[in-house]
């Protein structure tokens, strides 16, 4: 076809376009922003529900726009109407918003830049193809589910590369009056690029994550427009990422095989092409087989979105681990950095993991109690009221109800250069603190203590009833209880008994270890003196008795 052939075919297949290319390329202008700032977007299909690895790659999008005062924008990629699952979109917004990952733009926020929905924006790609048909870069192709098939068997048996390419392009260059034909016929057809590639030479690109890559040049004509007139994947996120003006790619690594297309596209249509960079997924070890694979939502809970929710995992938490997995230093920088929080950090492409990053459960559970050991007694309390409002409401009020106690609970052994590190999860409070509120304390009881020793309960209340100065400093305190050891015939320290055990019924030691364990009900807990400060004589001496009362039942 000649050019004026060309111009004619173009009409003929898009007689109702409003615009040109001239004017969305006007629509859209250049970002004014500095330089060196990223613009980069989170592109998620409405396919399934959100999962660890979408956040991964949403969290990176938002973090490099972030530090470098650029623009991180939600674009919904719902191309495949066919795989759109009801509510999908609704999903996407409501994760990102409850994972504290916040576009500057898109989707639901607005912006200068929308349609942010691929499905609104068919026009804008149709302009596009048509302009590539008037230049003889695309053509309409009519070939049919079978003959495509038929194609593809006999490339099997030949093995020889799959799809549409070389002779296998039948339809390339059909003449005007052929079309036109098939055309009257109602022949259905799909816009195909005309691609340029030669598979034997060689392109090279440069990855921000992988690096340099060499791949063949594309030369398949890939679908670009399909029979309903909506574009593929690929098509769509050239035109997108040009007229949004994207600067970084960031994606998950399965699409590196089609950076040979991309690139092309990009040269096609006259547009400099924004970066790549290629994020490893995240991986798991099997239980069952012990091989590496990816994160499956069916197998592991954890790989759903809403189960930080529901287990009470903070969001700043997963953030924190969502940043070890980005860039390899941040762990160690986070935990020698008391005061600092995400924000200081300094992400880039060199420290992010080539390979797949494997999930590492310790890895949180550590840095969410981290997290919380930097939280004052106050904010743990708070943000552990707003969870249990909608996971555990019986609890909830059982902290209303105590919580200037619980407030204080809570602060025990809270800052210094190595604070408490004894909750990761907003559930775990309930569980390590169940001493602290006296009616759990008398349902729970005794049950987490699984030692076998038997203490002297009369000793104890001797202590408390005679001794115990709660108004003291805690080093004055322990003089006295070392002193009261001392006096009924234990000694004053672990290092004294074992000069002479025979001559002691134990140590100083032994002596907190008892209280702590009718007061508590367990044999490891914050520091002694402060719970006992925290809960007074009274409520120290109904433990004791309440003990004693345990104790008979043993
Ligand atoms: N819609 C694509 C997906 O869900 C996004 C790929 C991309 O970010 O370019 O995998």
């Amino acid at each position: 076809m000649n050019a004026e052939e060309r111009d004619e075919l173009a009409e003929l297949l898009f007689p109702d376009l409003k615009h040109d290319r001239d004017y969305y390329e006007k629509m859209y202008p250049e970002r004014n922003l500095k330089d060196g700032a990223m613009v980069t977007r989170y592109g998620p299909s409405p396919t399934g529900s959100v999962h660890l690895g979408n956040l991964f790659s949403a969290f990176c999008d938002m973090v490099y726009a972030r530090q470098s005062g650029g623009k991180f924008f939600l674009r919904i990629e719902d191309t495949d109407q066919k795989r759109a699952i009801e509510g999908g979109l609704e999903n996407i917004t409501s994760v990102l918003k409850g994972f504290d990952i916040l576009p500057n733009e898109g989707y639901s926020y607005g912006g200068d830049y929308g349609p942010y929905l691929q499905s609104e924006r068919t026009e804008i790609y149709q302009t596009y193809v048509k302009d590539l048909i008037k230049q003889g870069c695309a053509y309409p192709c009519f070939m049919t589910e079978q003959e495509i098939a038929d194609i593809r068997e006999e490339q099997e048996i030949n093995k020889t590369k799959i799809g549409i390419y070389g002779h296998y392009a039948v339809d390339r260059d059909l003449s005007l009056e052929e079309v036109k034909e098939k055309l009257e016929k109602k022949e259905e057809y799909v816009i195909r690029l005309k691609s340029p590639g030669n598979a034997k030479k060689e392109i090279e690109m440069v990855d921000c994550i992988k690096g340099k890559m060499k791949f063949p040049e594309h030369d398949m004509d890939t679908v670009l427009l399909k029979k309903d007139g909506t574009p593929t994947y690929h098509f769509a996120h050239v035109i997108d990422d040009h007229l949004m003006h994207t600067t970084h790619v960031i994606r998950g690594d399965e699409w590196v095989s089609s950076i040979p297309l991309h690139i092309q596209l990009f040269e096609i249509l006259g547009f400099s092409r924004p970066e790549y960079a290629h994020i490893a997924p995240i991986t798991i070890k099997d239980n069952e087989t012990g091989a590496i694979r990816k994160l499956s939502k069916r197998k592991d809970p954890w790989a759903g979105a809403k189960y930080y929710e529901e287990a009470g995992i903070p969001i700043e938490a997963l953030h924190l681990y969502l940043a070890t997995i980005t860039n390899t230093n941040f762990e160690e920088w986070y935990l020698n950095n008391q005061e600092k929080d995400i924000r200081d950090f300094t992400f880039t492409f060199e420290k992010q993991a080539i390979g797949g990053t494997s999930f590492d459960e310790a890895k949180l559970t550590n840095l969410a109690k981290t997290y919380f050991s930097r939280k004052s007694g106050k904010e743990v309390y708070e943000e552990t009221l707003k969870y249990t409002e909608k996971f555990d409401l019986e609890y909830h009020k059982l902290l209303l109800e105590n919580k200037e106690d619980m407030i204080q609970f809570l602060n025990i052994e809270k800052g210094g250069d190595r604070p408490r590190k004894d909750i990761a999860k907003y559930s775990d409070v309930k569980e390590e603190f169940s001493y602290a509120i006296d009616s759990l304390f008398e349902k729970e009881n005794y049950k987490k203590y699984d030692g076998d020793k038997i203490y002297d309960v009369d000793l104890a209340l001797d202590y408390v009833n005679h001794t115990l100065d709660l108004s003291v400093e805690n080093d004055v305190w322990f003089q006295s209880i070392k002193n009261f050891a001392e006096n009924h015939g234990y000694a004053a320290s672990p290092k004294e008994y074992k000069k002479n055990p025979e001559i002691y019924q134990g140590h100083v030691g032994d002596i907190c270890e008892a209280l702590r364990v009718m007061i508590t009900g367990r044999d490891k807990s914050p520091d002694l003196f402060s719970i006992m400060k925290i809960l007074g004589k009274e409520r120290i001496i109904k433990r004791i008795e309440q003990y004693r009362q345990y104790q008979k039942t043993r």
